[in-house]
């Protein structure tokens, strides 16, 4: 049997950084496991930007915001164990783990503290219960992403979205750039469920309608999704008789919400909060039993990977003091005064897409999301001789708009094709080195498409003129 102090089970942006905190605050025996054959979690198949502003100071990709907290990892905390490709089964209330992998098959580890960093997942259509038949084509947002990013896949030609979560409005992009139809964006709430920014950035820029209080009430075709049918809602959520259109295509994307990943939690008896999904916790970030604590998505869903890390890093820092036996236990106080998780802003919607961009004529004014940061302000720009800007709560969103008017500029993330030296040929994430005009996106993609890479390459190579590598072989 292995014995360690403190156990991290996960290994994306949360487990790292737990890991990395628990080792830097003098526990020196921290085993971190991860079900992948690599680090890095979700972040490795969100390739696109949009991550690091708060934590690294700078805005990365996915893969790259990845690639720096593994490396934080190995050189701050050297003596962290990693297990690869190991799933955690089972945890007990007195800490014992039981795993598996193809190595070591099912086995038992003991430790003093647990970290909990499992992640979330997305509700499949079975939560969400559409009726109709059961064809090819209707999958999760993500696992669509996991396919086109990851696999190289493509999952279909003409698309719609149910639901405007973020994941839902970055695959929306991410197909386009691919080369196939986005129809729609289908939204059952009064207001988008994603940011503001990617509303702008997602749906707007590539002229995707988004369709507000409207859900898909029927799924149709035997073998493979042939089309949906589309009905409005009333202020229940219930579908409107009368109201419901058809619309053809052959893949629909769920985009519908994420649930933390909380089996092992359920199965252990954390008790668990029926508002956030996740273990009910302490202001120290410890469940309802000693020395088991929770950080990351699988507490609750967070927007922002920046979050997850700074929540982890507490919950290492936590779970080091607990095993030094500086901290006492709080565990109690999971149950009497759980953290409240603030929930995200988003700008209200009336109807379809409205998120207006364009000149409002009679006031000489146009209006716009700032897409710089994930606060996404609302600016107004007055058109006189020299722009006003207002709204902005910083000067960068100055700057945004009146660029946004004169030359609109965006970064592009995608993937190129990589041959292996055994002939094989995999796939890694790039970006444009710098942001490039807008109207220029698709000769770009076009570009990138149409390359085979020849393996090794190294995050930040640059694989094309203005492009770089954004993950490596
Ligand atoms: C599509 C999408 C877009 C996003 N866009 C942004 C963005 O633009 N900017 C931003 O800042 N954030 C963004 N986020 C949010 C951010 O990526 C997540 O909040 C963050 O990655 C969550 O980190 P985590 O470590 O809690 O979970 P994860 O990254 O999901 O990691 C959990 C890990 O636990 C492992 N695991 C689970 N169960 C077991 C088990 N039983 N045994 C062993 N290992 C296990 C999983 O394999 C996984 O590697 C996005 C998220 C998604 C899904
Ligand atoms: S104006 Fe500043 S704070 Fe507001 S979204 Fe833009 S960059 Fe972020």
């Amino acid at each position: 049997m292995r014995n360690y102090d403190i156990v991290v089970i996960g290994g994306g942006p949360a487990g790292l950084a737990a890991a990395k905190s628990a080792y830097e605050n003098g526990c020196h025996s921290v085993l971190l496991i991860e079900r992948d054959t690599k680090l890095g979690g979700i972040l490795n198949q969100c390739i696109h930007n949009g991550f690091g502003l708060a934590h690294f100071g700078e805005e990365l990709t996915g893969p790259e915001y990845a690639f720096r907290a593994i490396k934080e990892l190995q050189e701050s905390a050297p003596g962290v164990e990693i297990l690869l490709d190991t799933f955690v089964m089972e945890i007990t209330p007195d800490k014992r783990i039981y795993a598996m992998n193809k190595k070591d098959g099912y086995f038992e580890i003991t430790s003093k503290a647990i970290v909990l960093a499992m992640g979330c997942r997305e509700k499949a259509r079975g939560a969400l219960a559409i009726p109709g038949t059961r064809p090819a084509g209707v999958m999760t947002a993500g696992l669509a992403q996991h396919y086109v990013n990851i696999d190289g896949y493509m999952v279909g030609r003409k698309v719609v979205i149910l639901g405007s979560g973020d994941i839902g409005l970055i695959m929306a992009r991410r197909m386009i750039l691919e080369g196939a139809k986005v129809l729609a964006c289908i939204e059952i709430a009064p207001q988008p469920g994603g940011l503001a920014r990617n509303i702008t950035q997602c749906l707007e820029d590539y002229g995707i309608p988004l369709y507000l209080r409207q859900t898909v009430t029927a799924i149709h075709g035997k073998e493979r999704l042939t089309g949906i049918t589309v009905s409005e809602v009333d202020e229940k959520y219930t579908p409107i008789s009368g109201t419901e259109r058809e619309i053809e295509c052959d893949t629909l994307l769920l985009s519908c919400g994420l649930i933390p990943e909380n089996e092992l939690s359920r199965k252990a008896g954390l008790a668990i909060d029926p508002k956030t999904g996740g273990p009910f916790a302490s202001e120290s970030l410890e469940s309802s039993i000693s020395g088991i604590f929770a950080c990351g998505n699988v507490l609750h869903v967070h927007d922002l990977a920046d979050n997850v890390t700074k929540e982890a890093i507490a919950a290492g820092k936590a779970a080091a003091l607990y095993v030094a036996g500086e901290a006492v236990s709080t565990s109690e106080q999971a149950l009497s005064s759980p953290k409240v998780f603030p929930g995200k802003v988003v700008k209200p919607l009336e109807n379809e897409s409205t998120n207006d961009t364009s000149l409002d004529a009679d006031k000489g004014v146009r209006r716009m999301t700032c897409i710089i940061c994930p606060r996404g302000c609302q600016l107004s720009v007055t058109l006189e001789d020299e722009p006003q800007v207002t709204g902005n709560s910083c000067p960068r969103g100055e700057a945004y708009a009146i660029t946004e008017i004169t030359h609109p500029m965006r970064t592009l993330t995608t993937t190129i094709r990589v041959r292996y030296e055994d002939g094989s040929i995999g796939r890694i994430s790039v970006k444009t080195k710098d942001e490039i005009p807008k109207d220029e996106i698709f000769d770009y993609a076009e570009k990138i498409h149409h390359t085979i890479l020849s393996a090794p390459i190294l995050v930040g190579d640059e694989v094309l003129p203005g492009v770089v590598a954004t993950s490596g072989t």
